[in-house]
This record gives structure tokens, C-alpha cells and sequence, in this order.
């Protein structure tokens, strides 16, 4: 089950303005960090999201599915990834490179998933609200960055990274906090498949509508504010 606290506690998270230095409650090592549960445990990135990037690489490696947002519902209900969490910041990536595979487009896979990996754990939690660029949106860009081979001495496909993380970042700030990386993610991958059909001609697919089955478990849930909250009625599909 997905949890927003503690995953030592079960308590409350804070976010500090200002960076301390706190030692990894899991691996040990001392970190620099904005975040740490109000009882002082800290888990460093690398710890939160170790068991969700191997699922990750695993389940897209080997998925038939077209449509991204169902992949992310699939992999979000799984134990590994947490409500919130760096994770995400992979998986939105990942699941747009297998859909885009699977859809007809052009990526070797097996070399593509361990690349974003690799950049999307680069982008650390909380890069939403301290950044001003939340990491679901960057892990879009890099998704298009890595299918179009951009670098950045590239012409095209250098605007068309970029361009594509200031679309999902648009659309992700355009609903206004405080953070949800279920939230972001759907926007994202939404965005990213509208990207995509219009300037590499290749069409994902997408539910008809994206509901969320993971509200009950954020407590800053924005409810009714939500483009994907779920009535009482159809409460939950995963
Ligand atoms: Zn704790
Ligand atoms: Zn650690």
C-alpha cells in the first residue's frame, strides 16, 4: 500500500528551506537534505527508490502494453513504489519508452530503460517545489530527449527535449500544488503522448479518462481540484 509518511514511522514528513546534514536511516551515509520525517528519520533517493527502479526496469523491459498511463497504474499499485518519491522521476520515462516501442517507434529498448534510469535518478525529490521543475515533467523530456538521440550540441531534437519538459511543466504547474507524483506523472505521460502523435507521428494509446485509485492514501490529496480524482460512486480501478 502506498504511503506519504515515514517509512521507518509511519510519521510525518518535513521539508526544510534550507538543507541539513543527516545520516541515511537505511545505507548509513551522510547526506545534505531538505526532508526528513518529524521523529528525524531521513532516507537518502538512492535507498527510496532502489527496489522501485529494479521493478521498473523489469516490468517495461518486458511489457506488450501501448498505453503508458495504464503501465504507471500497474507499476504505482505495486509494493515497491511509494505514494511519493523519486521513483516517479524514472517511471514516467521508462513507461512512455516502452509504450513508444510498442506503438512502432524506433528504440532499442534494453539500452534506452538503463539510460533513463541512469538520468532519472539524477533528479532529486522535492526538485518540484525547490526547483521549480517537477520531475515527473523532466523525466518526459528526457524520455523524448533519449528517442530523438538530442545532445546538446543537437538542433532538432535539442528543441524538442526541451520543449517537451516545458509542456509537461506547463500543464503540471497550470493545476497548482502541493506536490502529487501521481498527479504529475499522469500530466506528464498525457502530454508527452500529445507530444509525440503531433511531432514523431507515432500514437500511444490513453484510457478515455485517467482516474486515480491512490487518493485515499495522500493525505494532501486536492480532491475535486484533481483532473484525475475518482466520485464516490467509481471509487477505485487498481
Ligand atoms: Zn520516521
Ligand atoms: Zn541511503
Amino acid at each position: 500500500m502506498p504511503t506519504t509518511n515515514c517509512l521507518i514511522c509511519g510519521a510525518e514528513l518535513e521539508y526544510y528551506q534550507t538543507p541539513r546534514q543527516m545520516v541515511c536511516a537505511m545505507c548509513k551515509k551522510e547526506y545534505e537534505t531538505t526532508v526528513a520525517c518529524k521523529e528525524g528519520h531521513f532516507i537518502c533517493d538512492a535507498c527510496h527508490m532502489e527496489k522501485g527502479v529494479a521493478m521498473i526496469l523489469d516490468f517495461c523491459q518486458n511489457t506488450e502494453s501501448r498505453n503508458p498511463i495504464a503501465m504507471l497504474q500497474q507499476m504505482m499499485a505495486r509494493p515497491e513504489i511509494y505514494m511519493h518519491g523519486p521513483e516517479h522521476h524514472v517511471m514516467v520515462g521508462a513507461a512512455l519508452l516502452a509504450a513508444y516501442r510498442n506503438c512502432g517507434g524506433r528504440v532499442d529498448l534494453s539500452a534506452a530503460l538503463p539510460e533513463m534510469v541512469r538520468r532519472g535518478q539524477q533528479v532529486p525529490g522535492g526538485a518540484c517545489g525547490f526547483w521549480g521543475c517537477c520531475g515527473a515533467g523532466v523525466s518526459a523530456g528526457i524520455f523524448v530527449s533519449i528517442i530523438t538521440e538530442a545532445t546538446p550540441l543537437e538542433k532538432k531534437s535539442w528543441g524538442l527535449a526541451n520543449q517537451m519538459t516545458a509542456r509537461a511543466l506547463q500543464a503540471i504547474g497550470a493545476l497548482g500544488g502541493p506536490r502529487c507524483c501521481k498527479r504529475d506523472s499522469f500530466t506528464a505521460v498525457r502530454e508527452a503522448v500529445a507530444f509525440v502523435q503531433e511531432n514523431l507521428g507515432i500514437s500511444m494509446e490513453l484510457p478515455e479518462k485517467i482516474i486515480c485509485g491512490f487518493s485515499r492514501w495522500n493525505e494532501q490529496c486536492k480532491k475535486e481540484a484533481c483532473p484525475y480524482y475518482a466520485n464516490k460512486e467509481k471509487k477505485s480501478i487498481v
